[in-house]
């Protein structure tokens, strides 16, 4: 499958700071694809050296079979940018169809493409308000419309999920799954890995402008599985007791952890490396422990990040300095 992006060693300085670090990934045709990671990451740098509103200070961007950014790029990509704007005066109808003109289409085909939007968007009868007077959250909307009126084959949305709620959340999943049918791409940027986990079909996690891990999301749980953390749950305290030695042990387990919120197991231990689940089930049964439980554990991308960085790393990473940000 060809691509519909290609990011490679791409580095970007403000001054002493290096907000992003050798970054490399590749987007096919028709994935959903997410860029994650804390605030300060780097993610929304990356995003707008894609769309040429800042230019890498090295490495290479290529889009949809090799364009540059900016130019001829610019009109086959539909960008949110993570400072959201729209003429505040202007009706809602027209702030879509003009920027549907500005894109190439004609005000007819803009205006009529701009209603369907609004209909889609539960929108419709605030078609003739002024943009002033929708809440953040309806505005957000319009600026999706925006984006995306010119159906784009490429289409970039900064942290297009902060400040919408539930409902609009999910709409907006609904709209990027459209997106992916007709076989179009959407690249992302988000801090909360439960809507990547969501959506997404791969994706690259990154921290401190550097990538962590990149991949097919299936791939990335697959391998994390294998990895080996296993869920426990005792008969009862006696068993849990007994359990105690052969969970000591470090050639068969490397840490104990509580388990994940809402899970009723008594503890996740993770498999020292090269012990696998079968020794340490015989290990438990031959010291006579009664299970309840005994289960592969697939790992949230959460977790996944939080194992690959350190749980220091994976909260905010704003530098003291960052107030702009
Ligand atoms: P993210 O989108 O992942 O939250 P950003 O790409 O916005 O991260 O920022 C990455 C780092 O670069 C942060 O430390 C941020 O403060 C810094 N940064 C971003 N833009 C600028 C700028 N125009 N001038 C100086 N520093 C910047």
């Amino acid at each position: 499958m060809s691509s519909a992006l290609s990011v490679h060693g791409v580095v970007k300085r403000f001054g002493n700071h290096v907000a992003v670090d050798g970054i490399s990934f590749e987007i096919p045709k028709g994935c959903v694809y997410g860029i994650l990671g804390p605030n300060g990451a780097g993610k929304s740098t990356t995003l707008r050296m894609i769309n040429d509103i800042i230019a890498p200070d090295a490495g290479e961007i290529s889009i949809l079979g090799g364009m540059k950014p900016g130019g001829e790029a610019a009109r086959s990509i539909g960008y949110l940018p993570e400072e959201r704007g729209l003429y505040p005066k202007m009706r809602v109808i027209d702030m879509i169809s003009f920027m549907g003109e500005l894109r190439g289409l004609s005000a007819g085909e803009a205006k009529k493409r701009a209603g369907a939007w609004l209909d889609r968007l539960g929108l419709s009868q605030w078609a003739k308000n002024k943009v002033q007077d929708l809440s953040k959250g309806m505005q957000q909307k319009v600026q999706f419309a925006t984006a995306l009126i010119h159906e784009p084959a490429l289409v970039i949305l900064d942290e297009p999920w902060s400040g919408l709620d539930p409902i609009n959340a999910e709409v907006l999943s609904e709209v990027v799954e459209e997106i992916r049918s007709s076989g179009r791409t959407v690249l992302f940027s988000t801090h909360g890995m439960e809507q990547a986990e969501k959506v997404c079909d791969a994706v690259c996690i990154i921290a401190r402008g550097k990538k962590v891990l990149d991949g097919k999301l299936k791939d990335i749980k697959r391998a994390a599985t294998a990895e080996g953390l296993v869920a426990l749950g005792f008969a009862d305290d006696a068993a849990k007791a007994k359990a105690e030695p052969v969970l000591a042990d470090k050639a068969l387990v490397t840490e104990q952890r509580p388990p994940r919120p809402g899970d009723v197991a008594d503890c996740e231990v993770k498999l020292a490396e090269g012990a696998d689940a079968q020794r340490l089930l015989a290990g438990l049964l031959a010291a006579g422990v009664a299970l309840r439980r005994f289960e592969m554990v697939v790992p949230t991308l959460h977790q996944i990040f939080v194992d690959k960085v350190g749980a220091a790393a994976a909260v905010a990473e704003r530098r003291p300095e960052d107030a702009h940000a």
